[in-house]
């Protein structure tokens, strides 16, 4: 697939472990297998679009029946606020 870093075909899909700060500022969760890149040069990130998703996804949830560490398939399934 084609790096959105640095436009080369050496990227393919993976998950990634993320830590994300909640709208109060103050808890930090631990999202895990969250869809991501892996580029042989760029590492391993998040597109901007997944990232802005799981952003408005956090802050339009329910997460208080979650811990603070959850997947990424939880985090879509959490109830809307
Ligand atoms: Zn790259």
């Amino acid at each position: 697939m084609i790096c959105v870093w640095c436009n080369e075909d050496k990227a393919r899909e993976t998950t990634k472990e993320c830590y994300w700060i909640l709208p109060d500022g103050a808890s930090t969760v631990k999202i895990l297998q969250v869809p991501a890149m892996e580029c042989l040069d760029c590492g391993i990130y998040l597109e901007d679009d997944l990232n802005e998703k799981v952003e408005d996804k956090i802050y339009t949830s329910d997460l208080s029946g979650y811990s603070d560490v959850f997947t990424y398939e939880e985090l879509m399934n959490a109830p809307t606020i």
